[in-house]
């Protein structure tokens, strides 16, 4: 009796994961497909520059636009694709959108960011893909920073410093993204070419109620400016969460409170000069 009842369980759970796996597969065949076709687009984040009070950057945030299930998060495909390696080709994509921008941005006095994989860290093509990019367009770069987490920074790290130096001899900024989420120094981190380091909204949130994360907000804000680093927070969503960052010296704020991300029209509608950069629309 016993046996037959787990001889059934086994083979629903058998099912499932068949069912599971499928699904899997049938998803990466859309995922190549989505990458063939160029499914993709990017929305816009501003960041608000304290110093100067002015809109003057912005975190372009990939989005797939699929064609039965309507736009999918990066939640819902970025890990698959780090697993199969089609993040490569993704992060490519990315960039040549994010290049064929720089003479707006050139125009509109405005600094893009863009996020980078573990797996591009270990990409061995990546340095020579941009390099291209760079010698068709060598003043493109500075519009651009290349967003790393520290995890992802320290998966490899040996490998990650000279894709990075090579990255940021090109004239790309480096940004330490989601800071506070993992467990490394940001003493070690200085090693790689870092200009800006991006706390993640865990410390953010809810830190206008509580003492200690406003202590460990305030250590990581000083430390940042005492390494020659620009500090953004991420994730600021409410007025009072805000009002504990500025005081705390903060250069740049990200979050819902400016703003959601948005397709790139409603941010050149809102945020551009003029209306003359229409054309350049990515997708
Ligand atoms: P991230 O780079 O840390 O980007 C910030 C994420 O936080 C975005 O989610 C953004 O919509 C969200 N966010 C911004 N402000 C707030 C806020 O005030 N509250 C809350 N709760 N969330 C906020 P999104 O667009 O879903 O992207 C998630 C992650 O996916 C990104 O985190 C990044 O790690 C990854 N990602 C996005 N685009 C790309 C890409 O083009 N390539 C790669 N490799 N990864 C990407
Ligand atoms: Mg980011
Ligand atoms: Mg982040
Ligand atoms: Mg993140």
């Amino acid at each position: 009796q016993v046996a037959v009842k787990t001889r059934r369980r086994v083979i629903e759970f058998d099912q499932r994961m068949a069912a599971r796996s499928a699904a899997r597969i049938a998803l990466i065949g859309e995922l190549k497909a989505a990458i063939a076709d160029e499914q993709f687009c990017l929305h816009f984040q501003p960041k608000l520059n304290l110093r100067t009070n002015n809109i003057n950057q912005a975190e372009v945030l990939i989005r797939w636009n699929h064609p039965e299930r309507g736009l999918i998060a990066p939640g819902g495909f970025i890990e698959l694709a780090e697993q199969t390696g089609l993040i490569r080709d993704i992060t490519r994509w990315v960039l040549l959108q994010v290049y064929g921008l720089t003479p707006l941005c050139l125009r509109q006095n405005l600094k893009l960011s863009m996020n980078l994989s573990a797996i591009d860290l270990e990409d061995p093509d990546l340095l020579q893909f941009c390099k291209n990019l760079h010698r068709g367009r060598p003043e493109g770069t500075r519009h651009i920073t290349l967003e790393i987490t520290e995890s992802a920074a320290m998966k490899n790290p040996d490998q990650a410093l000279e894709l990075l130096t090579g990255l940021a001899e090109l004239g790309f900024q480096i940004a330490i993204d989601d800071y506070g989420t993992g467990y490394s120094s940001l003493a070690y981190l200085r090693r790689f070419p870092v200009t800006e380091l991006k706390i993640d909204r865990s410390l953010v949130q809810g830190a206008d109620l509580d003492a200690d994360s406003q202590i460990i907000l305030e250590s990581t804000i000083q430390m940042g400016h005492t390494m020659g680093l620009v500090v953004t927070t991420e994730g600021v969503e409410h007025d009072a969460e805000f009002e504990v960052v500025r005081k705390l010296g903060v250069d740049y704020v990200q979050g819902f409170w400016l703003s959601r991300p948005m397709p790139y029209e409603e941010f050149r509608l809102k945020h551009l000069v003029g209306n003359h950069d229409q054309l350049t629309q990515p997708n």
